[in-house]
């Protein structure tokens, strides 16, 4: 049996596959026999972009079915989904909320991004009903409840890392898990190159469909100045629309990125009117607790799904972040959990790769273990909080009102969830 070319190789370079890496790199005798793939996904997989909507994070590499007691017989790759084409990182427009428990483990990585917007206060409100809810960093025992950054900004400060620490880095167009078997996995790109590693980890954005929700919403960004800035406050209201963030933005203190959740038609309505069009349609849905507000940048859609797996783990090849869960946006949750999954992978991995001779059958399912309850727990309360507030049943509605009328009376009971949706559950 031939040593692998690499130990570990993570096939998608966005934060999570970045910053897992950089974790197992701290572990690796050699930071170079961790592999680092970064490209598109394979040509002729993804579906062509409707006009007016910004590719998702997307991934065209199906889960390889071989369980952890394969034969070692290759087994073969299953017809794969058409998906929507990545945008490459550098262009990614998204703006994200990170919590403060994603700040320490980015900090402790030398990763943390320049020009980030705290966040000290999170106002929860539903349009038309009674009840909203705060939620502010003094409340509990941390500097702030998290930070905005642009993900451009993010994925270059934990690519300036990843060169430095000395990790191996290669664009390969293409890349795909071809086949594995008892020693390792096979890795093959467009032009039919190919690669063998002891575990490839799926990082590349969007995993297969074991579980799939249509939300029948989208997302429409924006970036709008307001004329009454709150300092630190962060906004996010459900309407029956969808909920609909408000972020404070890294680019100036008075400027919000804008998410809004909304039905498909609506969002490319939405994006379609001009700035003055647009600003009036936001103060109306958000009312007038930030001033006027006036849109500033272009607009982008986003389609929404949850997308999950059952199983992280098929053999030698592990599923993290987006690739093993892909949520709705609501409560900014979906990469502080992939930086989760990647700090307990890299946590499970680290004594095999000591001896990445020996089968990681015990690692990835120690990881597995791990990962169950917090994976579970937010997945459920992300794909809940966006349909609770949009049945347009009175009584649904009135309830979740309550809820958050609730939530602001009972620190008890606003303490558990908030505490989840900055930190999530810790192993
Ligand atoms: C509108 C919106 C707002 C959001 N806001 C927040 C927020 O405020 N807070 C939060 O925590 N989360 C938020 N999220 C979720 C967050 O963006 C994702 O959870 C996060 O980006 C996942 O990171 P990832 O590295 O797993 O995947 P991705 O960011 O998708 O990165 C995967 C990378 O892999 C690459 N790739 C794909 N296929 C291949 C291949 N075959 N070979 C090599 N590379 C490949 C892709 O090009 C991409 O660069 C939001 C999502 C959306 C849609």
């Amino acid at each position: 049996m031939s040593k692998p070319d690499f130990s570990i190789a993570i096939l998608g370079a966005g934060p999570v596959g970045c910053a897992l890496a950089l974790m197992l790199a701290r572990h690796a005798a050699d930071p170079a026999d961790i592999l680092l793939v970064r490209g598109a996904p394979p040509a002729g997989r993804a579906a062509p972009s409707a006009p007016g909507i910004t590719p998702p994070p997307a991934s065209v590499i199906a889960p390889i079915p071989a369980p952890a007691t394969a034969p070692l017989a290759a087994p073969a790759v299953p017809a794969l989904p058409a998906r929507p084409r990545a945008a490459a990182p550098e262009a990614d427009v998204r703006v994200l909320a990170m919590n403060h428990g994603s700040r320490v483990l980015l900090e402790s990585l030398g990763a943390w991004p320049r020009g980030t917007a705290s966040i000290h206060t999170i106002h929860v409100s539903q349009r038309g009903r009674l009840g909203r809810t705060l939620i502010r960093d003094t409340d509990f025992d941390v500097p702030q409840l998290g930070a905005v950054t642009a993900y451009a900004a993010l994925h270059a400060a934990l690519m300036r890392q990843v060169e430095q620490a000395g990790i191996t880095v290669r664009a390969l167009p293409g890349a795909r898990l071809a086949a594995q078997d008892a020693d390792g996995v096979t890795l093959a790109d467009a032009d039919g190159d190919s690669l063998r590693c002891g575990v490839a980890v799926q990082s590349d954005g969007a995993g297969a469909d074991d579980i799939r929700r249509e939300y029948g919403q989208h997302a429409v960004l924006a970036t709008v100045r307001a004329a009454l800035p709150r300092d630190g406050w962060a906004f996010e209201r459900f309407t029956r629309e969808g909920p609909l963030a408000l972020l404070p933005h890294p680019a100036a203190p008075d400027t919000y990125a804008v998410v809004w959740c909304c039905a498909p038609e609506r969002a490319q309505a939405l994006a379609a009117l001009d700035q003055a069009a647009f600003s009036t349609a936001l103060l109306e849905a958000f009312g007038d607790r930030l001033g006027m507000l006036a849109c500033l940048a272009p607009r982008h859609v986003f389609p929404l799904f949850l997308s999950a797996r059952r199983a992280l783990v098929h053999g030698r090849t592990v599923a993290v972040g987006n690739a093993a869960q892909t949520l709705h946006p609501v409560a900014g949750q979906g990469l502080n959990l992939g930086l989760r999954d990647a700090a307990r992978l890299a946590q499970s991995l680290a004594s095999w790769l000591g001896r990445p001779a020996g089968a990681p059958t015990e690692a990835l399912a120690a990881y597995t273990r791990a990962r169950r309850g917090d994976r579970w727990l937010t997945a459920g309360l992300t794909d809940l909080m966006p349909r609770a507030f949009a049945t347009g049943l009175a009584p649904l509605e009135h309830a979740g009102g309550l809820a958050l009328l609730g939530l602001d009376l009972l620190q008890p009971l606003r303490a558990p969830l908030a505490r989840h949706l900055l930190q999530g559950l810790r192993a």
